[in-house]
């Protein structure tokens, strides 16, 4: 990166939840590329490896230029025009529906698309297909913190403070995720933090780059971060250290998770987690002893198949202190895909219409059919979950559009979940290039991305974006938006599907209104203004423009002055920020003055949570084991994750040289004390099995993990895919999968 004089489009990164700001300008050689925007406060500038050499994307030689429609007299993927092949698109999903009922249509989208793209594909398949057959791959992320938020605070928002906040907190207990090496430039908060006098404790089985930061390291067996928070509630009751008076005021059930954690004595929590006693008592004099604090949760805890109620006891444990909904303290989550946050919110989740609105709820499916011009009484409903959708291709669901997915690499059990696609009638994906899922396609439909198109993102602190345009697609490729407008115009819908990002958003921002995720504030030349540091949601219209077309009936939802997400006033500690006055939207309107535009809601829950009475909800939970314990035949526990050069299921990654070369593909890394007993050394190819495939990849013998554990990463696909391996038993709540645990064998690979 350098500074340049030639024009600069100031937008964002294509990967992560960060979405870190940055500079698109003319690259002398020809193309773009990257200059630092060091106004934009998420990263000041920094940028990882992946932000850098995203340019490479655009001119990348496995660019995909032309559809591909499968022959059906030699069996491969041909060119063919843009008209055969959204023709052969609408032909393959009307037949399936002629002759099998709408829900044998299915629609996979993705935590990577765009707001726009993300409301326009559920409106497609609940109008256009009918569908209730819909999901999308940000189930796989983080849909078990969002189901604990939802049940304990009312409200879903990964971050409810800004990440400025963090440096400015006593303490952070960061729960499995590796931020140095998924987002690196969030690190600076950490590190910021701690030159602050703040105190960092990481839970990992691995001592991740991340883990070597922290202040206390706690390395639990993977599956026992439920047990591990248990055990630290205990110690807080059992030393006096709970906030009775904000538990009174702000909270209920506490007399439930109060006997639930006091059944798991710190010392059965150290024979579950591998966590000594001592050092449970040093995380919470830690905790406890800081005046603020916050915990952190990323997909570690998460994809569990207890998830949910593994979050909820960490959310349970900042309840119990007294940290969360006050000035500086809080649980969130780290989201992980780029649009993680905002693709769950418009409408391409099995269970919810756009606006964070619950699709079995009557007066939200009035709104949304309001807005879509449809009869609400034809709005499916609720569909299966991620998993369930791909586990059922080829029985009842037996045609599929998938859009910004690659499940082939990033799906659990992915040998499986192949052999379902391959098994289907019709297969449609669009993408950037041939994916490993876009291989086994009917038709592929060649797509812009990032750079090319502008739509908006919404980061994981709930900070919607403006992602611009800087360069033009290259022939033959077309947007998302022109794709689901040509085949709903083949199925009778083309008018309620517009091309111009813009235009859709304007329809979203109606059908968000009044929702929990209230865009309806938000417009794009707002989002335009100043170092475009964008807006956090919910920020609701105050000169509405956009009457709720039935405005009679009441929205359960919605986070109005009664049932809301509380203040965006800001802190109003001396030692809260002060950037974010915020204040009672339309205020003003009884003056008669002008109404000031609503500033957004950085900061949530300050006032009260966005349950029906205000407070906050302890769930008890209860230790249990993971869905697959070692045992003889696979006593060893497999756990996944990502790489610094690496983003995902790789397909966009995997195709820039640079990132290529610094990770080249997968490895397995294990204790020395393991690799020793199996005779492996380093560098040597070892198989890891697990009762649903095989996966071989060479050694990294390393004692930066537990003896006990084996980590995979799990971006590449063929013989070293991790999700061969992986276990998809389902969160009873959130329907996430166990990414994170599983009971695998491990042996040499060599001559095998
Ligand atoms: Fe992109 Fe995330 Fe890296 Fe930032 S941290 S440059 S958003 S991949």
């Amino acid at each position: 990166m350098h500074p340049t004089s030639a024009p600069v489009t100031p937008t964002h990164c294509p990967y992560c939840a960060l979405q870190c700001g940055m500079g698109l300008t003319a690259a002398p050689g020809g193309g773009v590329e990257v200059v630092e925007r060091g106004g934009f406060p998420v990263n000041k500038g920094a940028l990882c490896g992946k932000g850098r050499t995203a340019p490479a994307l655009l001119s990348s030689g496995a660019r995909l230029t032309e559809p591909l429609v499968r022959s059906r007299a030699t069996g491969k993927l041909a060119p063919a025009t843009w008209e055969e092949a959204l023709d052969r698109v609408a032909d393959g999903l009307s037949r399936t529906r002629a002759e099998y009922g709408a829900d044998a249509c299915g629609v996979f989208g993705g935590g990577g698309l765009t707001n726009e793209k993300a409301y326009a594909l559920g409106k497609f398949a609940r109008v256009a297909l009918g569908t209730s057959q819909i999901d999308y791959n940000g189930r796989f992320c983080m849909s078990s913190a969002a189901a604990a938020g939802q049940r304990a605070f009312g409200l879903d928002r990964g971050l409810p403070f800004p990440l400025e906040d963090i440096p400015r907190t006593g303490c952070v207990i960061l729960v499995g995720s590796n931020l140095a090496e998924t987002m690196p430039p969030a690190l600076r908060y950490l590190t910021e933090l701690r030159e602050n006098g703040g105190t960092l404790i990481v839970v990992d089985p691995r001592r991740t780059r991340t883990a070597e930061q922290a202040d206390l390291h706690l390395a639990p067996r993977p599956g026992t971060d439920l047990a591990l928070a248990l055990g630290l509630l205990h110690l807080v009751v059992a030393e006096g250290r709970t906030d009775e008076a904000y538990i009174e005021e702000r909270t209920s059930g506490w007399e439930e998770a109060r006997a639930a954690a006091m059944a798991h004595w710190p010392e059965h929590v150290e024979r579950i987690t591998g966590v000594p006693v001592p050092r449970l008592r040093d995380a919470v004099r830690l905790f406890c002893d800081a005046g603020s604090g916050m915990v952190l949760t990323a997909r570690g805890p998460e994809q569990q198949s207890k998830g949910t109620d593994t979050v909820g006891a960490w959310i349970n444990l900042c309840l119990a202190t007294g940290r969360a909904g006050r000035p500086l303290s809080g649980y969130g989550c780290l989201t992980g895909q780029g649009n993680g946050q905002g693709g769950r919110e418009h409408g391409q989740k099995a269970d919810q219409l756009p606006g964070y609105r619950k699709l079995t709820d009557p007066a939200a499916r009035a709104h949304v059919a309001g807005v879509w011009g449809v009869d609400p009484e034809s709005l499916p409903g609720p569909g299966r979950s991620a998993y369930e959708l791909l586990d059922a291709l080829g029985g009842d669901v037996k045609a599929l559009l998938l859009m910004g997915s690659n499940p082939v690499v990033s799906a659990p059990r992915a040998a499986h979940v192949e052999g379902r696609l391959r098994s289907l009638d019709f297969l449609a994906v669009a993408d950037v290039v041939l994916s490993e899922t876009a291989e086994l396609a009917d038709v592929v439909l060649p797509v812009t991305q990032w750079a090319e198109e502008t739509g908006t993102v919404t980061n994981l602190e709930g900070r919607v974006l403006l992602r611009r345009r800087a360069v033009s697609a290259p022939p033959g490729v077309r947007g998302d938006l022109d794709v689901l407008h040509g085949l709903a115009d083949r199925l009778g819908h083309g008018k309620g599907f517009p091309t111009e990002p813009e235009e859709v958003f304007e329809e979203l921002r109606r059908a968000s209104a009044g929702g929990a995720a209230d865009y309806s504030g938000i417009s794009y030349a707002r989002l335009a203004e100043g170092e475009g540091e964008g807006v956090f949601w919910p920020c609701p219209d105050t000169e509405p423009s956009y009457p709720d077309p039935e405005p009679s009936r009441p929205n359960p939802e919605a986070p109005g002055p009664a049932a809301g997400p509380s203040s965006d006033a800001g802190p109003s500690s001396d030692a809260g920020p002060s950037s974010d006055a915020g204040g009672s939207p339309g205020a003003d309107v009884a003056d008669g003055a002008e109404t000031a535009p609503h500033p957004g809601t950085p900061r949530l829950f300050l006032d009260r949570f966005a349950t029906e009475d205000g407070r906050a909800r302890f769930v008890p939970v209860a230790h249990r084991a993971a869905a697959e314990e070692p045992d003889a035949e696979y006593p060893v526990l497999l756990t996944t994750g990502r790489v610094l050069a690496q983003y995902q299921s790789g397909a966009q990654t995997r195709r820039v040289d640079e990132l290529n070369s610094a990770a080249p593909g997968p490895f397995v890394e294990l204790h020395p004390r393991l690799a020793a007993r199996l005779g492996v050394v380093e560098d040597e190819p070892v198989a890891v099995i697990s009762r649903r495939g095989r996966a071989v990849a060479p050694a990294r013998v390393t004692a930066d993990i537990r003896s006990d554990t084996v980590f995979m990463p799990f971006h590449w696909p063929g013989e070293g895919r991790a999700n061969s391996l992986t276990n998809p038993a389902l969160d009873p709540v959130s329907r996430m999968p166990e990414f994170k645990v599983c009971a695998v064998r491990v042996e040499r690979a060599r001559g095998v």
